[in-house]
């Protein structure tokens, strides 16, 4: 990466199912230097991987099953997330698809970015790197 830092007031949410946990590490590893300098916050058990497996500061919400991504979205709703990066899983039903729902909805309501997998992750990540090094 060429860019080792970002403003804080680049705000961005980090949530992944299950199955796309490990892609998510390897995601926050690629651009660590990046995101060490945004301000993230994640769902809990994601939060705590990035946290312990990438060394990633985080402020983790709950587990998502549990609200977590409901707290997202009321942060996002009223203005405080730039940014979400949501890798879903499309291939296992999730028992909190509502609020999946529910937040992918407040994304679109409030025309927040939303990357739902890797490789639209990754255009985000380099767009906000590139506009940085200007
Ligand atoms: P988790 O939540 O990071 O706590 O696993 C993610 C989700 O399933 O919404």
């Amino acid at each position: 990466m060429t860019s080792d830092s970002c403003t804080p007031r680049f705000r961005l949410a980090l949530i992944a199912h299950d199955n796309k946990k490990d892609a998510m590490v390897a995601l926050a590893r690629e651009f660590a230097p990046f995101l060490q300098g945004c301000a993230l916050c994640a769902t809990g058990t994601t939060g705590g991987r990035l946290a312990q497996e990438v060394g990633l500061q985080v402020e983790r919400m709950l587990s998502g099953p549990l609200g977590g991504d409901l707290q997202i979205g009321a942060r996002l709703a009223v203005g405080e997330v730039d940014a979400v990066i949501f890798l879903r899983d499309p291939m296992t039903p999730q028992p909190h698809e509502p609020d999946i729902n529910a937040l992918v909805r407040a994304c679109d309501v409030h025309d927040v970015p939303c990357a739902t997998n890797v490789a639209s992750a990754r255009l985000l990540l380099q767009r906000w790197m590139a506009a940085q090094t200007v």
